[in-house]
């Protein structure tokens, strides 16, 4: 059994990777395989260090916290909302984007008044994750392309999902369920490659009884 820390402090990000990663397992057969547990199980209940100016910077940064401060393999994902039409803003100032608080209503307000009037919409998610295994890091990225809609539409996910529209869907990942979401969303085609990898490189060499799958 492989035991990874999910570097997040963010409770939505925990169930949505737990429920991704269960569901993939499952699919091989390798249920037993990977174990995720959270930062307070790891012993960690501080804040983590997100300074740097890039995704890739911030989730290394992160994932490199928890492995030297509590001695465990980790992974940690950033991920950034990049709007054409703003030269790629919020970007890695997503969270933070209309203040300290990351209140979600008002990063959106603010979106929505620096896109008003705004005819290009387009817009992407773009989630970096930093997998850290004895001391050795390998990163994975996923994108999804949408449009940003000119006023909220559904109840469900968090952040900018009320106003992201992905390309090809007519719903917004506010109005998904987080089945429907995990199916295409950004951090689901990161968690992917990185289990993809995990799959061929890692569980196979600790843990024999996988394999021949
Ligand atoms: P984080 O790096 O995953 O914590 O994401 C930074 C910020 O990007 C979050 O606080 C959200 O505002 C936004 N964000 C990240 N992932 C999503 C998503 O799946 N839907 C909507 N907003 C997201």
């Amino acid at each position: 059994m492989l035991t990874l820390v999910f570097a997040t402090n963010n409770n939505f990000k925990v169930t949505e990777v737990r429920n991704l990663i269960e569901a993939h397992l499952n699919r091989k057969g390798l249920s037993a395989a990977i174990e995720i547990i959270g930062l307070a199980d790891a012993g960690c209940h501080e804040e983590l260090p997100e300074t740097s100016d890039t995704l890739e910077d911030n989730a290394s940064q992160k994932a490199f916290f928890v492995y030297r401060n509590f001695s465990k393999n980790c992974f940690a994902d950033d991920t950034g909302l990049e709007i054409e039409a703003l030269n790629g803003r919020p970007g890695v100032l997503s969270a933070r984007y209309a203040g300290e608080d990351k209140n979600f209503e008002n990063n959106i307000r603010k979106v929505l008044q620096e896109l008003h009037d705004i005819p290009d919409r387009r817009a992407r998610f773009r989630t970096v994750i930093s997998l850290v295994i004895d001391e050795k890091e390998t990163r994975f990225e996923g994108i999804v392309n949408g449009r940003i809609i000119t006023s909220p539409r559904g109840s469900m996910g968090f952040g900018y999902d009320p106003v992201f529209l992905p390309d090809g869907y007519d719903k917004t990942f506010a109005e998904m369920t987080l089945e429907e979401k995990n199916k295409i969303s950004h951090r689901a085609m990161a968690i992917r490659k990185m289990i993809e990898y995990l799959n061929e490189n890692i569980v196979g060499s600790r843990q024999s009884a996988v394999s021949s799958l």
